[in-house]
């Protein structure tokens, strides 16, 4: 015990050594690099570094495996964070939950979570992407401007008049211009000197016009184009996906064909190879929500199955977070029932059968002091802000946030436009991302939550081996294979048809004995049951209470002839979704 509890010292110094401060700030490309190199070399037992690609500018899309035997395939997580360029907490919280299932395996205090969670995530291989756009992310700390995804615009037409974002007076950072205007859309708030807000017809002037920091490509002289924004690039990657993919003008962002990208392209590739992954947290920001599936269709259209089991996931969510999780086509549609396409979350739903939702990190409005029950669709928080509410926004800013979003604005003479002031507005910690003090808080709350999601992974294995002696040398080897896990062998219930979906088989070798004539090496098991219903299934009734049969169990048997010596024989089942075990059994001679 002193030697386990010195070892556990050991690695607990290691990890502090090799810390980065992700839990209290967001890293660099190089800093990620580090962090996740370290953690490779110093736990070779528990972690595999590889990259899924290389970006266009030459950087590694890190990926990271965790689990004891990390080679060995059995049910998997994926999580990602950073695919939109600004959102950097997201790579700070899936660098969380790789460190949580590190220290859980090291024997570490992590998460609060109970025995039986911990004891089944011991089997459950964890792959973590923690920035998938890191060209995007790198622009974005070394700018200040905002990326969607990725800092690339390969688009063929040259001609239409576009802002180029990017830092006009040299101070490093890309913020807001205002311009004077007669016409102007903003006036300054007489309580908050330099918070801009949305003209109203009793204002009396002066009023402005807001454009990002930046210099217009192909400018006439005095046209001045709309900025988007995919100004800084006009592809997002959670919109170039294959999934019910579609292109511009039909979707915004989509890119000029599915996977037309190295990064959203990188992340197909594996997990199509890897299927046995069978939850996918896909982490962004800001708001305070999970968004699940389907994002297509009301959930009275979503199998009912699905449902239940998203409506657990949910209830987990909100008590370890506060954040509801709500349907991305009933809450987060733009504009009502105009779902989005070519999103991640449905392609991991749909395409890889997973128990695929996002979170948007970051419970901005409520630590604003928004009452959440202001909209009826969650997606109206976003944009429902009347000019009290800005104005509330600027004083947490002051109070809580040490002014990081609201600056002074500075004249200046601008190339295109004259004479301007650049400052205002620097959304990128304390909006699109927590404020430092916030990140750790988050971190341990994401990681909870998503652990005991893992924890529902099906877990197959031998239950009881019976040898019954038979005439003539013959035996009758009767095996029960289990599943003691939450989940069902197929997951979900939608993904019951995908190829990949495929039945459990098992297969015997023999060593000094022989299969009996008439006995063939392989037998098809089908699915196994999960012993979880999701929540609100029916089930929970107290006056239904009933079980499904033993549906979780299966037993085959194989006729043996022994050998001289008795022999052996191996047992190997298993399927692509749940991985494969084996089993060595001796046979006996009379
Ligand atoms: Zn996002």
């Amino acid at each position: 015990m002193a030697s386990a509890n010195r070892s556990a010292q050991r690695a607990a110094e290691i990890l502090a050594d090799l810390d980065q401060g992700f839990r209290s700030r967001y890293l660099s490309y190089r800093e990620l690099t580090t962090q996740v190199q370290g953690w490779a070399r110093a736990f070779p037992d528990l972690v595999r570094l590889s990259s899924i690609g290389e970006t266009p500018e030459g950087r590694s899309m890190w990926l990271i495996t965790i689990g004891i035997d990390p080679d060995r395939i059995r049910p998997a997580v994926w999580v990602d964070g950073n695919m939109h360029a600004s959102e950097l907490c997201g790579s700070s919280v899936a660098l969380a939950i790789a460190e949580d299932m590190l220290r859980l395996h090291l024997g570490l205090s992590g998460p609060a979570l109970s025995s039986p969670v911990i004891s089944r995530l011991h089997e459950v291989l964890f792959y973590v992407l923690p920035r998938m756009s890191p060209d995007g992310a790198e622009s974005v700390l070394d700018t200040g401007r905002f990326i969607r995804s990725i800092p690339r615009d390969q688009r063929v037409d040259k001609n239409l008049a576009r802002w180029r974002i990017g830092d006009v007076d040299g101070d490093g950072r890309a913020m807001r211009m205002r311009v004077e205007d007669p016409c102007g859309e903003y006036v300054e708030s007489a309580e908050f000197p330099g918070l801009m807000l949305l003209r109203d017809i009793d204002d009396e002037g002066p009023f402005y016009n807001i454009y990002p920091e930046g210099t217009i490509e192909n400018f006439d002289g005095h046209t001045i184009p709309r900025p988007t924004y995919l100004s800084a690039g006009p592809i997002d990657l959670n919109r170039n996906f294959p999934w019910q993919w579609a292109p511009e003008p039909q979707q915004l962002g989509a890119g000029p064909f599915p996977l037309s990208e190295a990064e959203s392209r990188a992340v197909v590739e594996f997990t199509t190879q890897h299927p046995h992954i069978f939850a996918w947290l896909n982490c962004h920001t800001f708001g305070g929500v999970f968004i699940r599936p389907m994002g297509d269709k009301p959930d009275n259209k979503m199998e009912p199955t699905d449902l239940a089991l998203f409506r657990q996931i949910g209830a987990w969510a909100q008590e370890h977070t506060g954040y509801p999780m709500v349907s991305g086509f009933e809450d987060f549609t733009y504009e009502p029932e105009k779902p989005l396409h070519g999103d991640l979350t449905d392609y991991a739903y749909h395409h890889r059968g997973c128990i695929a939702y996002a979170v948007e990190l970051w419970d901005f409005f409520r630590a604003v002091g928004f009452d959440r029950d202001r909209c009826k669709r969650f997606v109206d928080q976003y944009t429902h802000l009347a000019r009290e509410d800005i104005i509330a926004i600027a004083r947490w800013d002051r109070e809580y946030n040490h002014g990081r979003i609201l600056k002074p604005w500075t004249e200046w003479q601008h190339p295109q436009l004259g004479k301007l002031e650049i400052g205002g507005l620097d959304p990128l910690v304390g909006i699109w991302n927590p404020p430092y003090e916030k990140i750790d808080s988050i971190c341990r709350d994401q990681s909870a939550a998503f652990l005991r999601v893992a924890a529902l992974a099906p877990a197959v294995r031998d239950g009881s081996i019976e040898l019954i002696p038979q005439s003539e040398g013959l035996v009758h080897l009767r095996i029960r294979i289990d599943n003691h896990g939450y989940l069902p062998t197929y997951i979900l219930s939608s993904a019951q048809t995908l190829p990949m979906c495929e039945p459990l088989y098992a297969e015997i070798s023999t060593e000094g004995c022989a299969l009996a004539p008439t006995e063939h090496p392989r037998r098809e098991i089908g699915h196994l049951d999960g012993w979880g219903r999701g929540l609100y299934s029916g089930a929970g009734a107290l006056s239904l209470q009933s079980s499904r049969g033993n549906s979780s169990s299966r037993e085959i048997s194989y006729l043996l002839r022994r050998g001289a010596q008795g022999g052996r024989v191996c047992v190997r089942v298993g399927s692509c979704r749940v991985g494969w075990f084996e089993r060595w059994i001796d046979i006996p001679d009379e």
